[in-house]
């Protein structure tokens, strides 16, 4: 099975190996590491394999592979030893997305504060 690749994506690049990562996670179709500027003591990113740029653009045969990203967000929380997390998926500029190809946040390690937006 092909992936879609966007070459100007720095994702995309990591999914390549032609940018470094401290990866936390991989299967067939997902990649998980460690966000370069953590905003809580554990801060990893949760993205697929293929290039998709936001959620607006995810196809309704691909809602399978987003539902799994909540099992890996899960599982690595349980790995990491986390009790409570938080998980956010920002879209497009106004929704505070930054790097334009899908990813899930997996946040934990301290208190989260009560504001979301
Ligand atoms: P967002 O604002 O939802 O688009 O989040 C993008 C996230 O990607 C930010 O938290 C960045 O710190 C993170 N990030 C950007 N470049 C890299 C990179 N090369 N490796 C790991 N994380 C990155
Ligand atoms: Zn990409």
């Amino acid at each position: 099975m092909s992936i879609d690749v966007d070459p100007d994506c720095i994702f995309c690049k990591i999914v390549a190996g032609e940018l470094p990562s401290d990866q936390l996670y991989e299967d067939r179709d997902v990649v998980v590491f460690k966000d370069i500027k953590p905003q809580a003591p554990f801060h990893g990113i949760i993205i697929p394999k293929s290039h998709i740029a936001t959620l607006n653009d995810l196809r309704d045969e691909q809602a399978e592979l987003m539902g799994r990203f909540f099992v890996i967000a899960r599982d690595l929380a349980a790995k990491h030893g986390l009790p409570g997390y938080r998980v956010v998926l920002n879209t497009n500029a106004e929704g505070g997305q930054v790097v334009f190809h899908i990813h899930m946040h997996l946040l934990g390690g301290r208190q989260m504060q009560a504001t979301l937006g």
